[in-house]
């Protein structure tokens, strides 16, 4: 369990996240215009009379955008709500041109209901962070304030187009299950397989960088061992894991200080710091009643039938929990390392790709690629787009080169040492596959016994010394005769073999 060590104890963290996804779709949310609005786009150009509220002008329900939501839901093994509603949340801000934005009423259960997502906890074991709902929402536009010295801009290109905001859960009634976020890490990690799931779905790009991917953190602290749940603040709008974290962090202990000197902790709505690292109060905590939701009149209910839920359901890929389970039992992978192959769907393809349907290759190929491939992200090629080495580009490994130079280890073709050299010599550049290579430069393993044989009867007669230690019992000694036999047949003597013939040599 994750504790911050106070004046007065350790504490441990209560962490909820309301995280915000873009949902990919052609047009925004209620009107028909683009919903692209990269940063090529022109300001301005992509809005519809709609987006910016001019009089008279109806929404009007983009179905694919809801598709999009049940499909989110089901990757998040959600209730998928056969009915909801859309409702006008009230505030006033540049970026809002209709001066309020359709979302969906916080008092009522969204287009997805109570669900779940699968994470690795602190402890390495897998660990359940309840989701209590999600809901369709518009997005604002973009105000630039850096663009001239007394003046700002505005640009609606992205006011109006869908987001999926998901929620987590805290099940007050049952504190002791810890189904929620509980350390930094943690948080890392739900994020992570979040933006996962929805980028295997197609969902959303689910991009922290580019803000198609944004989260609010809500983040309260308690004595360690307690079940309550105290008072959170929440920072919004948060665009970066690192970030993320630095705030929780900083966060909790500016709780725990405020606790320790006998004060409490107000609900306030926090702004984050970039340069310092450092959490600040913006504003306290505002409550749905100050928005005055109130459902919106331009916009009928939403209305889901089974049979479209079930469409939708039948067109869903494996999602990275599934592919986990796969891995494990199946492969016969340790959690840990399934956990790791599954961090995004290019690494789980590559290893796929590699493994083919050759299932005893799977612990080789991950072991490769945990320890040499994942410290060296730049001698592979994740999204396996490209025959880089083909092309005579170096240090590139391909999933087909890994899976052969796998199997000539499983074959006794090559030992652990000469595969680790053929590796090298692939990423400096070298052309042709693993065996090509190993040919190339003579490097195949010796397991005939009789040339074996005969490289260890001759140490054994060039260092009578020695043999007379090793027979009175300085069987440490074994080594020094492996490494000569080694020496002798040019490091190519499969050791195993070396061993055993040794051992029955020496007595
Ligand atoms: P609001 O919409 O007003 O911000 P919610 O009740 O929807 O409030 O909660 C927002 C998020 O804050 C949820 O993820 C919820 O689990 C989390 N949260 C609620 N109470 C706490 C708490 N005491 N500590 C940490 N997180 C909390
Ligand atoms: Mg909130």
């Amino acid at each position: 369990m994750y504790t911050i060590k106070g004046k007065t104890g350790d504490w441990e963290l209560v962490i909820g996240l309301e995280t915000h996804i873009e949902v990919l779709s052609n047009s925004k949310l209620f009107s028909g215009a683009s919903a692209d609005y990269n940063p090529t786009v022109s300001p301005n150009t992509q809005v519809s009379m709609v987006d910016c509220a001019m009089p008279g002008m109806l929404p009007v329900l983009n179905e694919y955008c809801v598709e999009q939501a049940i499909k989110m839901g089901l990757g998040l093994n959600a209730e998928i709500s056969r009915h909801s509603s859309f409702a006008r949340k009230q505030y006033f801000y540049p970026d809002l041109p209709q001066g309020y934005q359709i979302s969906q009423p916080a008092d009522e259960p969204p287009v997805v209901g109570r669900g779940w997502v699968e994470i690795m906890s602190d402890d390495g074991t897998p660990k359940k962070i309840f989701i209590e709902r999600a809901h369709l929402e518009q997005d604002a536009g973009k105000l630039k304030h850096d663009m001239h010295p007394t003046k700002s801009f505005a640009d609606y290109n992205r006011t109006g187009v869908a987001l999926l905001e998901i929620v987590t859960w805290l099940d007050v009634k049952n504190p002791e299950k810890n189904s929620y976020i509980s350390s930094p890490d943690e948080a890392e990690r739900y994020l992570r397989e979040i933006r996962e799931i929805a980028r295997a779905l197609g969902v959303s790009k689910a991009n922290m960088e580019e803000g198609s991917m944004r989260a609010d953190v809500n983040v309260s602290v308690r004595p360690a061992g307690s079940n309550e749940f105290r008072t959170r603040t929440e920072t919004k709008n948060m665009v970066s894991f690192k970030f993320i974290k630095s705030a929780i962090e900083y966060e909790a202990r500016r709780q725990i200080e405020i606790y320790e000197s006998g004060a409490t902790v107000s609900q306030d709505t926090m702004r984050y710091n970039q340069s310092e690292g450092t959490t600040s109060v913006m504003r306290s905590k505002e409550d749905a009643l100050d928005y005055r939701y109130f459902p919106d009149p331009d916009l009928l209910p939403l209305d889901i039938d089974e049979e479209t839920i079930e469409l939708i359901r039948r067109t869903m890929p494996e999602l990275p929990a599934a592919t986990r389970a796969r891995y494990i039992n199946d492969l016969g992978l340790a959690e840990y390392d399934a956990a790791r192959l599954t961090e995004n769907t290019d690494i789980s393809k590559w290893f796929d790709a590699a493994v083919g349907d050759k299932k005893q290759r799977a612990k080789g190929v991950a072991n490769w690629m945990i320890s040499e491939l994942f410290a060296h992200p730049e001698n592979w090629d994740e999204k396996n787009a490209v025959d880089a080495r083909e092309q005579g580009i170096a240090r590139i490994i391909r999933p087909s080169d890994l899976a052969e130079l796998v199997d000539m280890i499983s074959e006794n073709a090559v030992n652990g040492k000469q595969a680790k050299e053929i590796f090298i010599k692939m990423l400096d550049g070298e052309t042709g596959t693993p065996r090509e290579i190993a040919e190339k430069f003579g490097m195949q393993q010796i397991t005939d016994t009789g040339a074996i044989e005969k490289a260890v009867d001759d140490v054994i007669s060039a260092n009578p010394a020695q043999v007379e230690q090793y027979k009175s019992g300085k069987v440490g000694l074994l080594g020094f005769f492996v490494g000569g036999v080694m020496k002798a047949t040019g490091g190519k003597a499969n050791p195993a073999v070396v061993n055993e013939i040794l051992r029955t040599k020496l007595g």
